[in-house]
């Protein structure tokens, strides 16, 4: 009797691109239509479909529909159109996704750990029906910047595994969302008849702790080199201080965000040309992200050779109080000492100018939240004292952003490098067209994934963090360098990811956290090589159903 590789016929299985020997031996054949697409065409009536749809929305609700029936068909438009589809599988749209995920939902796309399971998470979490090689985990709390969703945080997890995917390779088998129900305090969720989360109030910081300590555990346990991607806590902190060096788990909103404008940042200086010594970097903003940013770059001075004393002065922070000194009037709070000043002179720098005015950076970093602080008279004298001032507002969403991509053009006269954190569109300026850098955490979270999965480190450490922004930075093309680019062309994500990902595995090695211990004596171009032939590849899915039939014809004849 023929052997049979599914009782079931997975979705997948019925896709309109299988060819009649692969129906048959899938026993989908007289269950699609009978003509035989190409992959073109098939992704042809997809883009066709998807244009239909009117809204954001409708598209979202297609694209996971799509994933759902037909995951290799839905990896494959999704890789040959990165660019286009990412805001509809992620920000933007996901945001409105999950404002209404209870409302639209259709379909089961991940785990859900409820509080109330709380002493048997291990048994939930048998339930999931595949291995996983890696998971992102919410709690719903701070979802993008639209607070406390509960468990309509699903898509999050959700839509930044398809980027693993698709960005790295990651196989979408293997890929775990993770959402936890420990309650709310959204009134307006309780109040909502459709919400499918618990109506109780959101759990206490020791409550939560016991919880993810049992989580951590129970991952750990079923699937033992299991990578843990933690995203959109309100308070990320303490699981990260807690977990970061017992489980290979990373904190993307902090690590991958800090190391991605790492990356763009040693772009920046080294094309402006001033040695890290004479560098004197202005940031507007001395909360968690201005002092956790500032604290990354200072490593990067520190590698280029100055000492911590050294480079921590090359950092002159402001808040909304201005010039953070030691001599200022009333409490300085703890995570703001550490780049507090001494060389005012009594001096009160209170606006952001005075202290561009005091200071003459030649680095100007934005994370205050405040729109238009980096005024046009603020970029114009940055650009008098410098020869390529570098100006980073980095505040999202782009209504926050403390100057546009335009107004930073227009008053530096085109001369300044520039990054951000929101989206702007490209310029034409004296007859160039010049591409604004877009600090997107998609540049190094799916390297730092696949490093970890595929050197199978026992925990992400701060160097393989650091190790991902420097590989970052040097994977772009001479071209793009040649174009003032500070970030490469988000079309060449997978081979980008193939950089960041040899990059940590590297440096999981110089830190002997790794486990794969053969990936130690090839070469890089080996490493490459390695790594590129563990990415799943959608296009490629069918030959290997083709490879098994083959075999198995063989293995019946013989
Ligand atoms: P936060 O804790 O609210 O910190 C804001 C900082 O800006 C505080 O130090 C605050 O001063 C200061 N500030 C507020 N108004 C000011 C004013 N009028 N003049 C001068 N300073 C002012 O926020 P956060 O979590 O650090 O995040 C800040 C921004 O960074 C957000 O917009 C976030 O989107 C962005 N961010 C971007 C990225 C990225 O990848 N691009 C990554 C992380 C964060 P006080 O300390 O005196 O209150
Ligand atoms: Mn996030």
């Amino acid at each position: 009797s023929p052997a049979t590789r599914h009782v079931h016929p997975s979705p997948s299985d019925y896709g309109t691109a299988n060819k009649n020997e692969a129906r048959k031996y899938l026993r989908t054949y007289g269950l699609a239509p009978p003509g035989i697409d190409s992959y073109e065409n098939q992704m042809k009536r997809c883009l066709g479909i998807l244009e239909m749809k009117k809204t954001n929305i409708e598209k979202y609700q297609y694209l996971s529909v799509l994933r759902n029936t037909n995951v290799h068909l839905f990896y494959r438009l999704l890789s040959n159109n990165v660019k286009e589809l990412t805001p509809l599988i992620y920000t933007p749209t996901v945001g409105e996704a999950c404002q209404r995920w209870s409302e639209l939902y259709t379909q089961p796309e991940g785990l859900y750990l409820s509080f109330a399971d709380k002493g048997n998470l291990a048994s939930v979490i048998e339930n999931w029906p595949h291995e996983v090689e890696i998971t992102v985990v919410t709690d719903g709390s701070r979802i993008l910047g639209l607070g406390d969703l509960g468990i309509n945080g699903m898509g999050i997890p959700v839509g930044k595994l398809s980027l693993y995917t698709a960005c790295a390779g990651i196989n979408p088998l293997k890929t775990l969302p993770i959402t936890l129900d420990l309650g709310t305090n959204n009134q307006d969720l309780i109040n909502d008849p459709l919400y499918l989360g618990s109506r109780r109030p959101k759990v206490t910081a020791d409550e939560e702790r016991e919880f993810l300590d049992e989580m951590m555990a129970a991952l750990t346990e079923r699937w033992p080199s299991i990578v843990i991607q933690y995203e959109d806590f309100k308070n990320p902190f303490p699981s990260l201080e807690r977990y970061k060096d017992t489980y290979t788990m990373f904190n993307d909103d902090i690590q991958g965000t800090g190391a991605v404008i790492l990356a763009g940042f040693i772009n920046a200086v080294k094309q402006s040309g001033v040695p890290a010594k004479d560098q004197r970097a202005v940031f507007l903003g001395a909360g968690s992200a201005g002092v956790g940013v500032a604290k990354q770059l200072a490593a990067f001075f520190i590698n280029e050779g100055l000492t911590e004393d050294e480079a921590r002065k090359c950092f002159w922070l402001v808040d909304s109080k201005g010039m953070v000194t030691n001599d200022r009037e009333g409490e300085l709070a703890d995570h703001k000492r550490y780049f507090s000043r001494d060389d005012n002179n009594g001096e009160q720098y209170k606006t952001l100018e005075e202290v561009v005015d005091y200071v003459k950076p030649t680095i100007l970093m934005g994370l205050s939240t405040i729109g238009g602080a980096f005024t046009p008279q603020i970029l114009e004298k940055m650009a008098a004292m410098n020869e390529r001032p570098v100006v980073f507002p980095l505040s999202n969403p782009s209504s926050k952003s403390e100057c546009t991509f335009e107004d930073a053009i227009k008053y530096t006269k085109g001369k300044c490098l520039f990054a951000s954190g929101s989206p702007f569109p490209t310029l034409d300026f004296e007859g160039q067209k010049l591409v604004p850098g877009q600090g997107n955490n998609m540049y190094v979270f799916p390297g730092i994934g696949l490093g970890a999965i595929l050197s199978k480190s026992v925990s992400v450490t701060q160097a393989m963090i650091y190790a991902s922004a420097e590989a970052l930075s040097t994977s772009l093309l001479p071209e793009e360098v040649e174009k003032n680019w500070l970030y490469p062309a988000i079309e060449r994500i997978r081979d980008v990811s193939v950089v960041v990902t040899r990059g940590v595995i590297r440096s999981a090695q110089a830190e002997k956290v790794d486990r794969e211990l053969a990936l130690r004596n090839m070469t890089d171009d080996q490493l490459d090589d390695y790594i590129r032939a563990r990415m799943y590849d959608p296009f490629k899915e069918h030959d290997k159903i083709t490879n098994e039939i083959n075999a198995l014809i063989k293995g019946i004849a013989s």
